[in-house]
C-alpha cells in the first residue's frame, strides 16, 4: 500500500501581506480548503454503456446494446492504473453500464490489485 503525503499543517496567521496568506487563508484569517493535486486517493472507470439489463431510472440510460461508450478493454486500463499507481491512489472504481459484461473486466480487476490498490469496487449507476 503506497502512503500519501500528509497536508502540510496551517502556519500561523503572521499579517496580510504575503501571498501565501491569500492561498492558505481567506480575508478574514480562516483557514481555505484546498484538494492536493500532487496526489491522488480514487480514480474512477467508466467501463462502458453497454448493460444486461434496461432499468427505467438509470442514471446513465444503459441498457442491452448500448454502445455510445464503448467497452473499455485491459490495454486501455493498464496506462491509468499505472499512473494513479504512481500518483498514491488507494482505491480503483468503475462504473457504466454494467462492468461485470465488459469482457476485460476481471482482468483489469486482477491487474489494479496486483498494482497495489486493496479494495477495487465495481458498480452499476
Ligand atoms: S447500469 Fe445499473 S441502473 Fe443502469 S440499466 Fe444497468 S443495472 Fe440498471
Amino acid at each position: 500500500m503506497n502512503s500519501l503525503p500528509q497536508p502540510a499543517p496551517p502556519q500561523p496567521h503572521t499579517g496580510r501581506d504575503s501571498a501565501r496568506d491569500d492561498w492558505f487563508e481567506t480575508p478574514d484569517g480562516l483557514p481555505r480548503g484546498y484538494i492536493q493535486t500532487e496526489t491522488l486517493t480514487e480514480l474512477w472507470f467508466n467501463t462502458g454503456t453497454i448493460c444486461n439489463l434496461a432499468c427505467p431510472f438509470c442514471l446513465e440510460g444503459s441498457g442491452p446494446g448500448d454502445n455510445r461508450l464503448g467497452a473499455i478493454t485491459l490495454a486501455e486500463a493498464k496506462p491509468f492504473i499505472e499512473d494513479a499507481v504512481q500518483l498514491g491512489v488507494r482505491q480503483f472504481s468503475f462504473t457504466g453500464g454494467e462492468p461485470f459484461v465488459v469482457r476485460d473486466m476481471i482482468s483489469i480487476l486482477d491487474f489494479a490489485l496486483e498494482r497495489g490498490s486493496s479494495s477495487p469496487t465495481a458498480r452499476s449507476p
